[in-house]
């Protein structure tokens, strides 16, 4: 026995997330067929684990799904007496886009404002990733990372920039090969005072090289 199924009977003795392995074989079977209906042959040495990889590929992926921002915040909040601007810039990120499942990619820039309190720096990276590995639209991916920082610590304001270029677009050659969508989402003292909001965009294209 190889393959897919002798790993299922390995990974057997896993009472505690049944439901894991039954998505996942669920997925392979799903995987199986797309082979087979773009023309391939599924049985090829080269393609033989390729449902199973992508399967756990997927999963790996959409993984923000079993995750919870709000939890993943609790504990890392501290008080501080600190009133200047928070920038986290140039955090990776990778996502799906939901109209075809293809990746899209970039940089994040967060920033904010905080009034007593701030986040644990390296939550932050690890938010976006929470949303990220979704199936988005890179519109809602922006608004909710800023939505979550704004809930967990209701700052004076809070900035998100997004610069992701979409495999959807360049891999089928539909249109804009090299140029990259931007999105921003800005609340509060971002919104409202243009000072605010210029500090944060002169800060995340300072020390930019061309592209990204
Ligand atoms: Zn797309």
């Amino acid at each position: 026995m190889k393959g897919a199924a002798a790993k299922r009977v390995m990974s057997m003795p896993k009472p505690l997330k049944p439901e894991v392995d039954k998505a996942e074989a669920a997925l392979e079977k799903a995987y199986l067929e797309v082979i087979e209906n773009i023309g391939e042959d599924p049985e090829r040495d080269g393609l033989k684990r390729t449902p199973e990889r992508m399967a756990k590929a997927i999963q790996f992926l959409t993984r923000g799904y079993q995750e919870d921002p709000a939890q993943l915040l609790h504990g890392a909040l501290f008080e501080v007496d600190y009133d200047e601007m928070v920038i986290v810039k140039d955090i990776e990120m990778f996502s799906l886009c939901e109209h075809h499942m293809l990746p899209f990619f970039g940089k994040v820039h967060v920033a904010y404002l905080p009034k007593g309190k701030v986040i644990g720096l390296s939550k932050i990276p690890r938010l976006v990733d929470t949303f990220a590995r979704r199936l988005q639209v890179q519109e809602r991916l922006t608004k909710q990372i800023a939505d979550a920082v704004q809930q967990a610590i209701e700052p004076l304001g809070v900035g998100v920039v997004i610069e992701a270029r979409h495999l959807c677009m360049m891999m089928r050659g539909v249109e804009k090969q090299h140029s990259a969508t931007v999105t921003s989402s800005m609340l509060g003292a971002f919104r409202e005072e243009q000072q605010t909001r210029e500090e944060f965009l002169s800060l995340i294209r300072s020390g930019k090289p061309n592209g990204f």
